[in-house]
């Protein structure tokens, strides 16, 4: 899955208080112009971006702050505070009457992210209640680890960044208040296993590095204080009172607000929950009509179990065991793809850049162990970033293992995974959005799209034939549907299962039934995802959401196109936009 990073590290804090001047007045008519002075804006902010969130512009490859680690006392909570309401202010100055369409979704973009900062500080004050939000390991370990630099550069900055842990963490026990029990637990665990990049990997790699002795026994002191530092803030979270401390639900208020900024929808949760709810009524339907259909081919002679389904596993369990083999993964995945683009093409769903065609290669070794296939896209600062599909193998997977994994990415789903991942999905959308490049875009991109636009795909495809036999077929086989719909079932349910927990108090009894009978997934598929949804909020909806709002718009863009629709001009009409949110893409499509 598309790997989103600003929806994953938020660090509010800011020692620096940058005064570049953000508020040019601007008197000029003329909308070139003020197009113009938006893009010395838009420079200026993503400056000041960086400055006050270091670790973020780290981990997204901007590496002029890696020295610098922030330490969240009350002075940069208001810093922080007043880096959003300046901004906001500023942005006041622009009108988006005059801007053009790339700008004006840019626009929209810093807005959402100037709130979003605003009401982590003040509503949500993840800061107080969830101690994950004090693991420092990642941004350390990717100095250390990624190759961007040379390693005498990154050990000096890795060092400085060391110099205020001890502060940092003073800082954070006066801020936890009543914590949740559950992300207590959570970041003890993550600050344990981030220890030996302190102890250990730091250690290795000065061997490897030409410093001064005196510099090397400097950073060996300071990072024996620094884990001094982590240790004690570890056993100040084993102390806290675990019979106590705020649930681990967000609460339908912030659920709300957090909803709103992260996954930008016309819709609101109850909404989309409502939705959800239909969507996985009417694929319960449509699978039954299938499996019904189906039962006498496969299950010839077998009496037909009277609970729907129950008769709908049956026939996926079926289905699953046409698989591949383990040493023929990888090839089979990677001969869908020449026949993906065939079908595109043949089919006129959309066009495809043949300069730009997509470079596979071998899972690289930091990602080993995870199977299947998954994209990676160039970061913003990769000048010379390229965009590969990685397929993994299942080598030295046990049979047992390898089995389970092949009938759950049988020949159907894995289709739909390279559907999803590449062709016409995530790969797909990049080629477009780097059609009208914005640094605001590929820093601030709008999940929800972007996972909608692959979601949305799959059923594209479908749609027209992909997966038949018969190349005149307008639609693809029963078979087919049927196991697409148990993998669309998938993102379905993870909505239900997100708003349901986070505001309705769905039980894990509840949780379980919907995801494992209802959803026909494995058990232990199905406890990982009860542990994430407690420990997560908001993002589980962004496939789904994302999905709806596609939809819904090529049905009114439809409508507004009459006899001179095409599915085609759809299609690249709304990648044309860039991973702006569907809301603002619908406005500027329809106006
Ligand atoms: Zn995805
Ligand atoms: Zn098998």
């Amino acid at each position: 899955m598309n790997k989103n990073l600003h929806l994953n590290i938020y660090c509010f804090f800011s020692v620096f208080f940058l005064l570049v001047s953000c508020s040019n007045k601007n008197t000029e008519k003329s909308s070139d112009s003020h197009d113009k002075l938006f893009e010395t804006y838009k420079a200026n902010f993503i400056l000041e971006l960086w400055e006050i969130n270091p670790d973020w512009a780290t981990n997204i490859g901007y590496h002029e702050f890696d020295d610098v680690l922030l330490v969240p006392n009350e002075t940069q909570l208001r810093t922080e505070l007043s880096f959003a309401l300046r901004h906001l202010d500023s942005l006041k100055l622009y009108n988006l009457d005059q801007l053009s369409d790339n700008n004006k979704t840019d626009f929209y973009l810093i807005k959402n992210q100037l709130e979003l900062t605003q009401f982590y500080n003040q509503s949500l004050k993840s800061y107080e209640w969830d101690p994950t939000y004090y693991n420092i390991g990642g941004t350390f370990a990717y100095i250390l680890g990624e190759n961007y630099a040379p390693l005498e550069k990154r050990i000096t900055n890795f060092f400085k960044k060391m110099e205020r842990i001890p502060a940092y963490y003073a800082a954070a026990k006066k801020n936890i208040i009543n914590p949740s029990p559950l992300h207590t637990q959570l970041a003890i665990e993550q600050m344990e296993a981030g220890l030996p990049i302190f102890e250990k990997d730091l250690k290795d790699s000065l061997k490897n590095v030409q410093l001064p002795d005196d510099l090397k026994n400097e950073i060996l002191k300071r990072s024996k204080i620094s884990v001094d530092s982590i240790k004690g803030f570890i056993q100040f979270l084993k102390k806290q009172d675990k019979s106590k401390g705020r649930d681990f639900r967000l609460g339908k208020e912030l659920y709300a607000k957090k909803f709103a900024y992260e996954i930008q929808s016309q819709y609101t949760p109850d909404q989309i929950y409502d939705s959800a709810v239909a969507r996985k009524a009417f694929l319960h339907q449509e699978m039954e009509k299938i499996a019904t259909q189906l039962w006498p081919k496969y299950m010839k002679g077998v009496e037909q179990p009277t609970d729907k389904l129950v008769l709908i596993k049956r026939l996926i369990d079926t289905l699953s065991l046409q698989h591949t083999k383990a040493d023929s993964f990888k090839i089979s995945i990677q001969q869908q793809l020449p026949q993906l683009t065939e079908f595109i093409n043949r089919k006129n769903l959309l066009y495809l850049d043949p300069k730009k065609p997509l470079e596979v290669r071998d899972e690289p070794g930091y990602m080993a162990g995870v199977a299947g296939a998954s994209m990676s896209s160039p970061g913003p600062y990769e000048t010379n970033g390229k965009a590969y599909y990685n397929v993994g193998t299942l080598e030295g997977w046990s049979k047992e293992d390898a089995e389970s994994y092949l009938r759950e990415y049988n020949n159907y789903i894995l289709q739909i995974l390279n559907i999803h991942e590449a062709l016409p999905g995530h790969y797909v959308q990049l080629v477009y959005s780097n059609k009208s490049p914005s640094l605001i875009k590929s820093i601030l991109q709008n999940n929800t799209m972007i996972e909608g636009w692959a979601v949305y795909s799959e059923l594209m495809m479908m749609e027209n034939g992909y997966g038949n036999p018969d190349p005149n077929a307008s639609t693809t086989t029963p078979e087919f549907w049927l196991m697409y719909y148990k993998w669309n079932l998938r993102s379905t349910c993870n909505t239900i299962l997100d708003i349901g927990v986070h505001t309705r108090e769905m039980s894990k009894e509840e949780a379980m039934d919907l995801l494992t009978r209802q959803a026909f997934q494995q058990k232990s598929e199905a406890e990982g995802k009860w542990h994430r949804v407690q420990v997560t909020n908001v993002q589980l909806t962004s496939y789904y959401t994302g999905f709806k709002e596609i939809m819904d718009l090529r049905t009114l863009w439809q409508q507004k196109q009459g006899k001179n629709y095409t599915l085609k001009a759809f299609n690249e009409k709304f990648l044309s936009y860039g991973s702006a949110p569907v809301k603002y893409i619908k406005e500027l499509m329809l106006k």
